[in-house]
């Protein structure tokens, strides 16, 4: 592609300074691909971004939830051929660090990151690392593929503790990642999910998902919802997806002897323990694990693949999670409605190539 065609991109310029305006389409080098980014999803780490905080250095373009084609491969590109449809992991491992050393590049301790640190995907174009990008399967949608991170980052979290067969699992939060978990733990044997929010939204979102035991924690005790549903034995697994000190406490509460903690909600303030709770952390044993990012490798079964995989043979719904589509002309009007809006519900994706706008029910 010449160097001096352009593209529409969404810049931010300054926090609140988004543009929507033509730049140059990037150029790409030995090793990285240009993709055609046929959706992004606007993550709910966009919004202060976007508004507020800022990027690490600007004028940037955000994005890192996104899917599209090859268009064009550097040299010595290794990975799927051009034409061919593809997610892409947005975390740039420095593969130099011990945690990269062992595969473990969701913790690399110096990345770039696709969307936040390098130009990402609100734009006709972005380019990225060969390696970064992974096959979207066949009969999977590109919108829905832009969601895979949320998919590999709520099957991790789900991995980081075993669920067997018959195993009560508590999520607490329903957002797209905390619902996405919740069908992780249904697909990997769990007897029952119980999911809780206090947003009637998103309850709804998830009883349209088959979620039968959906807690609203404004009307109702999650905690006694878990223990009535366990005969009072506590959840075997509790994914705690909300980040509120509220839900740290109850996820230990509702944690049954032995049980598992899983800790995947970025805390949105300090957090206090009462002393009995700390005790009961001890007394029945639990495990409280912290979840961050997903895995990602050329070879599976690294969480992307088998979230691409889970979309593909319908394991998880992904597409009932998308309740909003913009053309990327329209970005401001995506992001003036999400702050609008007190609560994050389902996601709202970015079409950089289309014209139509097609507001979901
Ligand atoms: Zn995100
Ligand atoms: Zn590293």
């Amino acid at each position: 592609m010449d160097s001096d065609r352009t593209m529409h991109a969404a810049v931010l310029h300054a926090p609140g300074d988004l543009r929507y305006e033509a730049v140059p389409v990037p150029s790409i080098g030995r090793g990285e691909v240009l993709i055609k980014v046929a959706a992004c999803g606007i993550c709910a780490s966009d919004v202060p971004r976007v508004r507020t905080v800022g990027m690490y250095t600007m004028p940037m373009i955000p994005g890192h939830e996104f899917a599209g084609e090859i268009v064009e491969r550097g040299d010595d590109a290794p990975g799927p051929a051009t034409g061919d449809p593809v997610a892409v992991f947005p975390l740039i491992p420095c593969r130099r660090c011990r945690y990269c050393g062992q595969g473990a590049y969701e913790v690399c301790d110096a990345y770039d990151y696709l969307g936040s640190r390098s130009d990402g995907a609100y734009a006709e174009f972005v380019k990225a690392p060969a390696w970064n990008t992974i096959a979207v399967p066949d009969g999977v949608r590109l919108q829905d593929a832009a969601l895979t991170e949320l998919a590999a980052v709520a099957l991790h979290a789900v991995r980081r503790a075993d669920i067997a067969e018959g195993d009560t699992v508590a999520v607490l939060g329903a957002g797209p990642i905390g619902l996405l978990a919740a069908q992780w733990a249904q697909a990997r044997g769990a007897g029952q999910v119980l999911v809780v929010d206090i947003v009637p939204e998103k309850l709804d979102m998830a009883a349209g998902l088959g979620f039968e035991r959906c807690v609203n924690a404004r009307t109702a005790d999650p905690v006694a919802a878990v223990l009535d549903a366990t005969d009072d034995m506590g959840a075997d697994l509790v994914i705690e997806a909300a980040g509120v000190p509220e839900t740290v406490r109850q996820s230990v509460q509702m944690a049954g002897t032995l049980g598992h903690v899983v800790i995947m909600g970025n805390p949105s303030a300090d957090v206090e323990l009462p002393k009995e709770l700390v005790s009961s952390i001890l007394r029945k044993q639990l495990t409280i694990k912290g979840t961050w990012n997903s895995t990602f490798a050329p070879d599976p079964p690294s969480d992307w693949h088998t979230a691409l995989e889970g979309m593909r043979d319908g394991t998880i719904d992904v597409g009932s999670l998308i309740t909003h589509r913009f053309p990327l002309a329209r970005v401001h009007d995506a992001f003036d409605m999400l702050a609008a809006r007190r609560e994050t519900v389902g996601r709202a994706v970015l079409l950089p190539h289309t014209d139509a706008t097609e507001d979901a029910p």
